[in-house]
């Protein structure tokens, strides 16, 4: 028993540890396509106004709508000798960033005034290898730039102003801006997501760990509960097969008896088989309700008849304990459910009445409608159900007292059954009972099923 219990954990536990792999996964993909997403979304957010303004510029340049002149190339010196010029426009505010370069004819680089701060240097290895067409980003002397190149066919070379009358064509043109504030921020960001991410793995292992335990739940508790069925029932089946084996060894130990002699056990023999045989049909049916195998036919049933008929067939096992049975039923009451099993249904519980009730007892019956529902009460006053076994009655092979119900034949499994049956016509089974006064069964059955 013990190795089995571990063998089933161990199962659980690989089940488990799948589920757990398994949720995580699900759960860190999605976690790291969303981030994904979102940093992507930032980052695209971040430099689409830039390269907007960028390309903006250049194509204003194209245009010849800059009109802003440019500096001498750096090998003949040119110096500014209209200062009044530079301020007769100021430049647009939305591209105060970007400082749009041109390269002229022999690759020398042109830059627009006023920028003598600037180093040349500096610009042309910004410019190295850039290729036309799309941003790229650059970091030199830590800090970040962005550029954005056009080059012109040759035969379309657009001029630059430089000084007051002297045009130069440049075959390149770049925009640049600085990025520090957009990449120290995309940098802040992958940080935090990276940060997220390893914070994150734990919280989803954990979060995966818990989901895969709470939904072994109920697996498990299912699970265990057929596996104390299985061993209830191995053992309901062992004593009448006990009985049976060595009433048969007993009677080849003596062929020479007669039928007639050996009579007692040949019904013995009989008797437990017939017990097996309803147990075996009993459990057969409770399996097959596990697995919602069993169609139930509704029709209408009459119910007022069919308790009258139980009634009338137990009144003899009654009447030999002198149990008196008193009934207070509703003529034409009409349900829709299943014959038989309804008829399963108050046997269980009359054959408990009549069964836990001691002599010159009372068994009550009463069935009436009340809002459009059907009320019934099974009352007797038997022996009761202490206080300790009430919960558990409806429970398969719980009996109430274990040492007295050896050799009536019961076996726990009635009350079980009743609960199903109730339950499948949509209705309700409710039990009070005192210990030593009596007990009275109370059911709720709707008039129409619905299905
Ligand atoms: P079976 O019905 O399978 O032959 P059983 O009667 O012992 O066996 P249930 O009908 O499921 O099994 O009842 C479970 C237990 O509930 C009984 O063993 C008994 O202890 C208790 N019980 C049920 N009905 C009554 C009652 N009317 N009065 C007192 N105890 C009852
Ligand atoms: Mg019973």
């Amino acid at each position: 028993m013990g190795f089995m219990l571990q063998k089933v954990s161990s199962m659980f536990s690989k089940v488990m540890l799948k589920l757990t792999v398994l949720n995580s996964t699900v759960m860190l993909l999605v976690f790291i396509i969303y981030s994904a997403v979102i940093y992507l979304y930032i980052d695209n957010k971040l430099f689409n106004n830039i390269d907007y303004s960028m390309v903006e510029a250049i194509t204003d340049f194209s245009g010849n709508k800059a009109e802003l002149p440019y500096r001498q190339p750096q090998n003949d010196k040119f110096k500014p000798q209209h200062p009044e010029e530079q301020h007769r426009k100021p430049p647009p505010l939305v591209d105060l960033r970007i400082l749009v370069v041109a390269e002229d004819v022999d690759g020398r680089i042109l830059l627009p005034e006023p920028n003598e701060k600037i180093d040349i240097e500096d610009i042309a290895m910004l410019l190295a290898n850039t290729s036309d067409g799309s941003p790229q980003n650059k970091t030199i002397n830590e800090h970040d730039y962005r550029i954005l190149s056009a080059s012109y066919p040759a035969d379309s070379y657009p001029t630059v102003r430089v000084g007051r009358e002297k045009f130069i064509a440049v075959k390149k043109i770049s925009a640049i801006t600085v990025v520090d504030p957009e990449v120290s921020m995309l940098k802040q960001l992958l940080i935090i997501i990276m940060a997220g991410t390893i914070i994150g793995f734990f919280v989803i292992i954990w979060a995966g760990h818990y989901l895969a335990r709470r939904a072994l739940v109920p697996i498990k508790s299912s699970w265990d509960k057929q596996q104390q069925f299985v061993t209830d029932a191995s053992h309901e089946l062992r004593t009448p097969i006990a009985v049976i084996k060595t009433n048969t060894e007993l009677l080849l130990h003596h062929p020479e008896h007669t039928i007639e002699e050996e009579s007692m056990r040949i019904a013995g023999i009989l008797k437990e088989s017939t017990r097996m045989g309803k147990l075996v049909a009993t459990l057969l049916t409770l399996a097959r309700a596990d697995s919602n195998q069993i169609e139930m036919d509704f029709r209408g049933v009459l119910l007022s008849d069919l308790l009258r008929d139980i009634i009338e067939q137990l009144k003899p096992i009654a009447e030999m304990k002198a149990i008196h049975i008193a009934t207070e039923i509703d003529p034409q009451i009409e349900v829709t459910g299943d014959r038989e099993r309804l008829y399963q249904l108050f046997v269980i519980l009359l054959d408990n009445a009549v069964k836990y009730t001691t002599a010159n007892g009372y068994i009550t019956v009463t069935g009436h409608i009340n809002q459009g529902s059907v009320q019934v009460s099974i009352q007797d006053t038997g022996i009761g159900i202490s206080k300790e076994d009430l919960p558990f009655i409806f429970e398969r092979f719980y009996r109430g007292d274990k040492v007295r119900s050896r050799d009536d034949g019961g076996s726990g499994l009635g009350l079980a059954i009743a609960k199903w049956i109730i339950e499948k016509h949509g209705g309700k089974i409710n039990v009070a009972s005192v210990k030593g006064e009596g007990t009275q069964f109370h059911l709720q059955l709707p008039l129409e099923k619905k299905v």
